[in-house]
């Protein structure tokens, strides 16, 4: 599908410039991972934002997706994978769907670039972020899947439901794994192999494998949108919350401190309405 602007992260920030990309009449797709993941499900009571003192994380999220609804933003579920810029149009992947765009907004909270030990030397070698992607080539082969986000063990089950067989490696055993698939407590994660995965060790467990599922709730921005320039870790951006690339603008926590959802709803509406202006100058 195509929109005007596709918003990465449906938090505080993403939803905010959402809202107010509708409101410059433009279409909006917000394109988010599993809510569980983000900071503000997990947050028990909010005691500072303004108007709305003592408001449960939840509940003030549900509040901003329902405002966002009502205003005709559409909203697609899942990991944007990797941002491609062709002929002035963005085309974001989202496991094995696509979404293009005029602009990006990019809100996907704070993203660490930490990556484990082998994990970019072996990026298409055996090392995947996509199970529905993916997947297909390591039928009847052994594969780990390094569950990091809410959604993994529903990807591991799809893998092992396509014929891979699997094993799970995570800090603690989730719910919802299909039986059948063992489980191994890891923290420490090492990708091993030379030209391609062999295996993966686990807190010194080594685990032989074909293919290794990386599945974080969130992605760098840099691993998003490669030559995207950061400043002290965080994605750069000027007063109009324009980051290096043209058409590319970010909010929120990814921007820096102080990470907090006043300072994310502000940034947002500035990138929304920068993003419209934006492309009402350039199309
Ligand atoms: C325990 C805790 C308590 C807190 N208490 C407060 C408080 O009292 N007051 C306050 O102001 N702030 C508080 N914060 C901070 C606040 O939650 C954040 O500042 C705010 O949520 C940032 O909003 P955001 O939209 O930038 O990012 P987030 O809220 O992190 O939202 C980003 C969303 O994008 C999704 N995402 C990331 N990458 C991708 C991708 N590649 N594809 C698709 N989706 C993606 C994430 O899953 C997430 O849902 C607290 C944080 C924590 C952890």
């Amino acid at each position: 599908m195509a929109y005007d602007i596709a918003v990465i992260g449906g938090g505080p920030a993403g939803l905010s410039a959402a809202v107010q990309a509708r409101q410059r009449n433009k279409s909006v797709v917000v394109i988010s991972g599993d809510d569980r993941d983000g900071p503000i499900y997990k947050t028990e009571r909010i005691d500072n934002y303004l108007g709305l003192p003592q408001i449960r994380g939840p509940e003030l999220l549900e509040r901003f997706r329902k405002h966002a609804d009502s205003m005709g933003v559409e909203r697609k579920t899942g990991r944007a994978l990797n941002i491609m810029q062709m002929n002035g149009a963005f085309y974001i992947s989202i496991g094995s769907d696509m979404a293009q765009a005029g602009a990006v907004v990019l809100a996907p909270g704070v993203a660490r670039g930490v990556k484990y030990p082998g994990e970019a030397e072996h990026l298409g070698a055996g090392v995947s972020y996509c199970a529905t992607c993916d997947g297909m080539l390591y039928r009847g082969r052994d594969v780990v899947v390094v569950g990091r986000s809410s959604e993994a063990p529903e990807e591991a089950n799809f893998l092992q439901e396509i014929g891979c067989r699997v094993t799970y490696v995570a800090p603690r055993e989730p719910e919802g794994l299909h039986g059948g698939i063992p489980f191994v407590k890891g923290v420490r994660i090492e990708v091993l192999g030379e030209k391609a995965v062999t295996g993966v060790r686990a807190d010194g467990r080594e685990l032989s494998c074909a293919g290794v599922f990386i599945l974080r709730a969130a992605i760098a921005p840099t691993d998003l949108l490669p030559g995207l320039a950061l400043r002290d870790g965080y994605v750069a951006v000027d007063r109009d919350m324009a980051a290096s690339i043209p058409g590319v603008f970010a909010a929120g926590d990814c921007t820096g401190l102080p990470l907090q959802i006043s300072k994310a709803v502000g940034e947002g509406l500035v990138a929304g309405h920068r993003a419209a202006e934006y492309l009402d100058k350039h199309k």
